[in-house]
């Protein structure tokens, strides 16, 4: 049997993949959909891997701000910035936010979608942004190049889980360190 893997360590990374659950088809057939659910439920490891997570964050120097990526991201990002006293900010799905924001379009495997960010909250500030899941990369690409483009400095990228061969991280270069706690 091979250990799990991921950027924190086989220990953190296996605490994860106990308390992910796979879902099938959905949304879509052909989707394995990865819920993250019973580890958010679960006190004790939640905690564990917002602290992995913080690590890095700590790591990547200073910070103003944590980000989230609607929906899932904001579970993480809240945590994790009430965990290292630092501000929050939402990365909403386009037309959620109230003006003004910023805008950013970016492809999907079938299709297209938007971000958006407040304005007035991000420039000058040291961002570091955070989801649940990298998959094909799109989301986190299109979500740090929108933090640049409201004036942040994004520091690095965290996410639970990285599924490694989509190889996401490969559009993620250059942008900012990359953590996965889980890569499967
Ligand atoms: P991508 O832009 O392809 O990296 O997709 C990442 C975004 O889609 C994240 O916000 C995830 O919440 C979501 N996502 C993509 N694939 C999955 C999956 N298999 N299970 C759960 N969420 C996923």
């Amino acid at each position: 049997m091979t250990l799990p893997c991921g950027d924190a360590g086989p220990q953190i990374a296996g605490a994860v993949a106990a308390l992910l659950r796979d879902v099938p088809d959905f949304p879509q057939p052909g989707i394995v959909f990865k819920d993250i659910a019973p580890l958010l439920a679960d006190a004790k490891a939640f905690g564990a891997a917002i602290g992995a997570l913080g690590d890095h964050v700590s790591g990547c120097g200073p910070v103003d701000l944590v980000a989230g990526v609607e929906a899932r991201g904001f579970l993480v990002a809240g945590a994790l910035a009430r965990d290292l006293g630092c501000g929050l900010v939402a990365v909403r799905k386009a037309g959620k936010l109230p003006p003004p924001t910023m805008r950013r379009s970016y492809e999907l495997e079938y299709g297209s979608a938007e971000l958006e960010v407040p304005v007035g909250v991000l420039d000058g500030m040291r961002v570091y942004l955070v989801d649940d899941v990298l998959a094909t990369g799109g989301t986190l690409r299109a979500g740090a190049d929108l933090l640049a483009q409201a004036g942040a400095t994004v520091t690095g990228l965290g996410v639970l889980l990285e599924l490694g061969f989509l190889d996401g991280r490969s559009r993620l270069t250059g942008v900012a360190p990359v953590h996965a706690l889980l890569r499967v």
